[in-house]
């Protein structure tokens, strides 16, 4: 046997999880594209228009906006490390286990944090920010947009008001929801936004596309001390991607190259087309998990489409069932997260992974791994709710 077999042996999987998802084709034959230089004219053709097409899906004419070198939490870490330092005041409304890395991450900025929480799987209401904003204004208040963790979709307009009317910027992960569902940085006034590549983007993991607005990066001009990461320092990663063309670290190229044509790929269905169908997808999957009787973990008021949380039934092994999923039927889903571990499964529609055939596909799986399991299931009930959302998405 060979020792180090070739990658070719890899299995296909349906990556339904909590991210990465599937890349379409496009995206993994863009990776293959011959290198060229950080600075050959060529590839600063492409860092243009890959800055026009993330202005694009952020609906921004922010001046600052670029993707980082690094996944999902380096955008974190760039948003928070830039615009806060020693002493600032950060309130952070924590619903999930993102909220609390970016706390994290607030106090290894030393920063003051204050949290302001509610149950995970919750949202906020603008009445509690209010309240915790008036009592101390902080310079920076922050929040998860699709909280992975729980598949809450937290409303954000009027959280971006009220932070503004206390003389806060306002941050904003978008790691779930960037490309999936609507995310607008202008008109709702976002200061600071930050994604990954691998989730809705549907790209593989390696950069963060962020954006600051005119106000955050006055901010990062007024800073008192340099920015404390040197790589992360958005001024010096600016004269890169702006102007300047001043060689700061060397672009991860094909990464690059990748996310360039995911986003190609994002303009040619059209954002309104995209989230239409990121939603009917989740509409399938909900109508095919409670025909199956089971138990959707969000209420639909504040439901996230991109990631769908159900309650694990009662006398089932989650362990047992996600592997069987992966291991028979090649699909990967994911467990609960901190608190949740063993509660419920998340189950990812998000990019190229967001089809009727791959919801289809999945409740047939689940159904018969959960017989298995043992519950008595209506043959193909979950299988023919979905179908019925579709065909009517499809009509209408
Ligand atoms: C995945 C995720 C992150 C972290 O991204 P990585 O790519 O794993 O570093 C941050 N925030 C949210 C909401 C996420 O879902």
């Amino acid at each position: 046997m060979d020792a180090y077999p070739a990658l070719s042996t890899t299995p296909r999987r349906l990556l339904m999880g909590p991210g990465p998802s599937n890349v379409h084709p496009r995206v993994l034959a863009a990776m293959a594209t011959p290198l060229v230089g950080h600075l050959d004219p060529a590839f600063l053709e492409i860092m243009n228009r890959t800055r026009d097409l993330l202005r694009f899906v952020f609906q921004t004419e922010n001046e600052l906006t670029l993707p980082i070198a690094g996944t999902g939490s380096a955008g974190m870490e760039a948003a928070l490390c830039n615009l806060l330092e020693e002493g600032d005041e950060i309130l952070i409304a924590v619903n999930g286990y993102f909220g609390d890395r970016l706390s994290e991450m607030a106090v290894r900025c030393r920063a003051r944090l204050r949290r302001l929480e509610v149950p995970w799987g919750e949202v906020f209401r603008p009445e509690q920010v209010e309240e915790a904003l008036r009592e101390h204004p902080p310079k920076v208040l922050a929040m998860v947009h699709a909280e992975t963790s729980t598949g809450a979709l937290q409303p954000v307009e009027e959280m971006v008001q009220l932070a503004h009317a206390h003389g806060a910027l306002f941050l904003l992960d978008t790691v779930t929801s960037l490309g999936g569902v609507p995310v607008e940085v202008d008109r709702w006034g976002v200061d600071a936004c930050y994604s990954g590549t691998q989730k809705c983007l549907s790209c593989p993991p390696g950069l963060a596309p962020i954006t600051f607005s005119t106000a955050a990066r006055e901010a990062l001009r007024n800073r008192r001390a340099s920015v404390q990461s040197w790589y992360l320092d958005l001024g010096l990663i600016q004269q890169y991607w702006g102007q300047e063309r001043i060689y700061h670290h060397t672009a991860p190229i094909s990464m690059n190259y990748a996310l360039y044509e995911a986003l190609r790929l994002i303009h040619e269905e059209g954002l309104a087309a995209r989230f239409a169908r990121h939603q009917l997808n989740a509409e399938a999957l909900w109508a095919g998990l409670e025909a199956m009787g089971l138990e959707l973990f969000v209420p639909l008021e504040y439901r996230l489409p991109t990631l769908n949380t159900v309650r694990i039934p009662e006398g089932v092994s989650d362990a047992r069932v996600r592997g069987r999923l992966l291991n028979e039927h090649g699909i990967e889903i994911g467990g609960g997260l901190g608190e949740l571990k063993g509660r419920i499964w998340r189950i990812g529609l998000m990019g190229y992974s967001s089809s009727g055939e791959n919801v289809l596909q999945f409740l047939a799986a689940l159904e018969r791994v959960l017989r298995a399991e043992g519950l008595r299931l209506l043959p193909g009930a979950g299988a023919r709710a979905a179908a019925d959302v579709l065909e009517r998405g499809a009509a209408s």
